[in-house]
C-alpha cells in the first residue's frame, strides 16, 4: 500500500484552504490530520469555525477536527500553507515550521522570491528543486524546507510561455489580466465596488507576475537561478467573475515561427508530471481551442479538473509576434492544486520520504 503523508493545512478556513481540503479528500498520498487558522477560529471544531464556500458539502472528515494555531507542534508530517502573504504572518509561521523540521509547501508569496527557495511549476522548472541543497547549506539550523508555488496569474502565464521559450525563445511579453473575485479571498472585494465595474488595480500583483515569471523561466546555475532574459510587462484587473483568471498575452519570439508551429508547440506540451503520471497532473497541461469566443471563465476553468490552462484566440500580432488569451482556475491550478502537484513531485523525486 502507498504511504499516506499526514498533512496540516495552514489557513484551512480560507478560499484556498477549503480548496486544499476538497482536493485532498480522497488523495492517494496525503491525509489531512491538522487544520490551522487565526485566533478567531482556534479551539473551535472546523464546522464551527468555517463557513463552507465551495460547491457541495464540507467533507465529513474535517467537520469535527479542532482548528489549531499555525505554529508547531502540529499533528502532521508536512504542511500546506495558504496563510496571507502580506503582513509577515506567512513568512514567520512558514519559517518556524521549516525550522522545526517540517517540509513547507507554500502557496503564499512570503518566500517565493528568496534566492534559495524553489518557485516551482512541475511542468516548467522541476530542475529548480536543486535549490533545496542550496537552501540546506544557507539555512544551517533549518531541519525542514520550503517550496513555493507562484502567484495564481503567474502560473498560467509561465505554463503558456514555457513551450514557446523552449522551442523559439521569448524576448518580450505583455500580459493584461482579468482576475476572478475568489482570487482576493473571502469576503474579498465589496459587491458595490465590483458590480457593473472593473477594478484596474490589484495590490502587488503586477510586480509579482513580472518578477516571478522571470525566476520560474530562469536557469539553475548550480548556486542559484539566473533570471530568464526577457522583457515582461503586466497589467492586472479585478473583474466580476467568481473563479478563473484570464490573461490577454502578446509575445515576441527570438526565432521565427509560423502560427501552426506556435499552436503545435502549445498544444503538444507535456512534461515530467505527465511522464510520471502524478496524481494531480492533467493529461494536457495546455489545451488550445480554435473557437473564436474561447476561453471563457465559466466554460473553461474546470478543464483538466481545474489543472489545465486553456489557450484561445491565438493569432499573429501587428506589434509583437503573436497574441493569445489564456485562462486557468485560480484556486486549483493557481493555488491549492499547484501546491499539491508540487508535493507529488517532491515525493516522486525522493525529496519527501
Ligand atoms: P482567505 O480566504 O482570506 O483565507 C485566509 C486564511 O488565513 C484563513 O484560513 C484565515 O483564518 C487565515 N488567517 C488570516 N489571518 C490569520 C492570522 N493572523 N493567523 C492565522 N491565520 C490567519 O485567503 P485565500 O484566498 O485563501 O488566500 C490564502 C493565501 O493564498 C494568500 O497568501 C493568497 O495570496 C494566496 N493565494 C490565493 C489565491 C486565490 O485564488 N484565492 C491564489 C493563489 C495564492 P480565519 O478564517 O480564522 O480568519
Amino acid at each position: 500500500m502507498t504511504k499516506k503523508f499526514r498533512v496540516g493545512i495552514l489557513g484551512a478556513t480560507g478560499m484556498v484552504g477549503q480548496r486544499f481540503i476538497q482536493l485532498l479528500e480522497n488523495h492517494p498520498q496525503f491525509e489531512i490530520t491538522a487544520l490551522a487558522a487565526s485566533d478567531r477560529s482556534q479551539g473551535k471544531s472546523f464546522q464551527e469555525a468555517c463557513i463552507w464556500r465551495l460547491a457541495g458539502e464540507m467533507p465529513a472528515f474535517v467537520k469535527s477536527m479542532t482548528v489549531a494555531a499555525p505554529q508547531p507542534p502540529l499533528d502532521c508530517e508536512l504542511v500546506f500553507s495558504s496563510l496571507p502573504g502580506e503582513g509577515g504572518l506567512a513568512r514567520e509561521s512558514e519559517g518556524v515550521f521549516a525550522g522545526a523540521g517540517f517540509p513547507v509547501i507554500s502557496n503564499s508569496s512570503a518566500f517565493r522570491m528568496d534566492s534559495d527557495v524553489p518557485l516551482l511549476i512541475p511542468e516548467v522548472n522541476h530542475e529548480h528543486l536543486a535549490l533545496l541543497d542550496v537552501q540546506r547549506k544557507n539555512r544551517a539550523g533549518q531541519q525542514g524546507f520550503i517550496v513555493t508555488n507562484p502567484n495564481c496569474s503567474t502560473i498560467m502565464l509561465a505554463l503558456a510561455l514555457a513551450p514557446l521559450q523552449a522551442k523559439f525563445g521569448v524576448s518580450s511579453v505583455v500580459a493584461t489580466t482579468m482576475q476572478a473575485l475568489s482570487g482576493a479571498g473571502y469576503p474579498g472585494v465589496a459587491s458595490l465596488a465590483i458590480s457593473d465595474n472593473v477594478l484596474p488595480f490589484i495590490e502587488g500583483e503586477e510586480e509579482k507576475i513580472e518578477q516571478e515569471t522571470l525566476k520560474i523561466l530562469g536557469k539553475f546555475t548550480g548556486t542559484g537561478i539566473q533570471e530568464a532574459p526577457m522583457a515582461m510587462s503586466a497589467q492586472c484587473h479585478r473583474v466580476n467573475v467568481t473563479d478563473g483568471h484570464l490573461a490577454a498575452v502578446r509575445v515576441k519570439l527570438l526565432r521565427p515561427a509560423t502560427l501552426d508551429e506556435v499552436s503545435a508547440a502549445l498544444a503538444s506540451f507535456t512534461a515530467l508530471p505527465q511522464e510520471l503520471r502524478l496524481h494531480s497532473a492533467p493529461e494536457r497541461p495546455i489545451i488550445v481551442r480554435e473557437e473564436v469566443d474561447r476561453p471563457q471563465p465559466r466554460l473553461d476553468r474546470d478543464a483538466g479538473s481545474g489543472m489545465s490552462v486553456t489557450i484561445g484566440r491565438l493569432q499573429t500580432d501587428n506589434v509583437l509576434d503573436y497574441r493569445f488569451v489564456a485562462l486557468s482556475h485560480n484556486t486549483i491550478r493557481g493555488a491549492a492544486g499547484a501546491a499539491i502537484l508540487n508535493a507529488e513531485l517532491l515525493i516522486a523525486t525522493g525529496n519527501l520520504i
